[in-house]
């Protein structure tokens, strides 16, 4: 596809909702290792209530003030804010439009990355969920930039966000409730990371 269409913005986030709520369970368990245990329950929460709350928006910046601020609302956790703040800042980029083309979704992603660095101030490496945004917004610039299509720059993306969560279990955690356990964080997947893994998953399989 050229073009991302609402449609299709509202399938990912659908499609998140389901990969967090099934895999709930798994990201809690993560979570337990390096964290408080609630990852998984925190996403559940925050994407059921999204998605009860999107209703019918017309336009990209309409759909992800909804987003952002009912995950900001409904997310005591760390990832919350940072979540909704990335889709908050999607939405801001894009403005009132119907559709993102290749050049706008890179666009509004990128802003939304930037959005979860100014509110968190993670750097790469510090065994966050921006160690796999940050590969898999590269990889889908250089695959746009290659001349891909939106839907083979999402499927790039997905691969390199797998690639950054795999590359956080060796890390010692120097951000978040992680890193109060030290060099004892090392050894473990980043629960934020695997949650973001899964939101380029949905959205490659949205735009396929
Ligand atoms: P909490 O830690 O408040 O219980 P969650 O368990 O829902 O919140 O989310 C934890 C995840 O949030 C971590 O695995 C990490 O990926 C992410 N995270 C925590 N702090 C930061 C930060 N400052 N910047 C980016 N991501 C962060
Ligand atoms: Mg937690
Ligand atoms: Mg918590």
């Amino acid at each position: 596809v050229a073009d991302v269409s609402l449609d299709r913005l509202v399938d990912w986030l659908t499609r998140f909702r389901a990969l967090v709520t099934e895999n709930q369970g798994y990201l809690t368990e993560l979570d337990s290792a390096i964290g408080d245990a609630d990852h998984g329950s925190n996403m559940a929460r925050g994407m059921n209530a999204v998605i009860d709350k999107l209703g019918e928006p017309q336009t990209v910046d309409a759909l992800f003030k909804t987003v952002g601020m009912t995950l900001v609302s409904s997310v005591g956790g760390a990832s919350g804010p940072l979540y909704g703040t990335f889709f908050l800042r999607i939405g801001t980029t894009a403005g009132a439009v119907d559709s993102l083309d290749g050049a706008t979704l890179s666009a509004g992603l990128r802003a939304g990355f930037e959005g979860v660095i100014s509110r968190g101030k993670a750097e790469p490496g510090d065994k966050t969920m921006v160690d796999a945004m940050g590969p898999a917004l590269d990889a889908l610039d250089a695959s746009l930039g290659s001349g891909s299509d939106p839907a083979a720059a999402a499927a790039a993306a997905f691969e390199a966000a797998q690639r950054g969560r795999d590359a956080t279990e060796p890390l010692v955690a120097r951000k978040g409730r992680a890193s109060y356990l030290g060099e004892r964080s090392a050894g473990h997947l980043d629960p934020g990371a695997t949650s973001t893994a899964f939101l380029f998953q949905a959205l490659a399989e949205a735009l396929a």
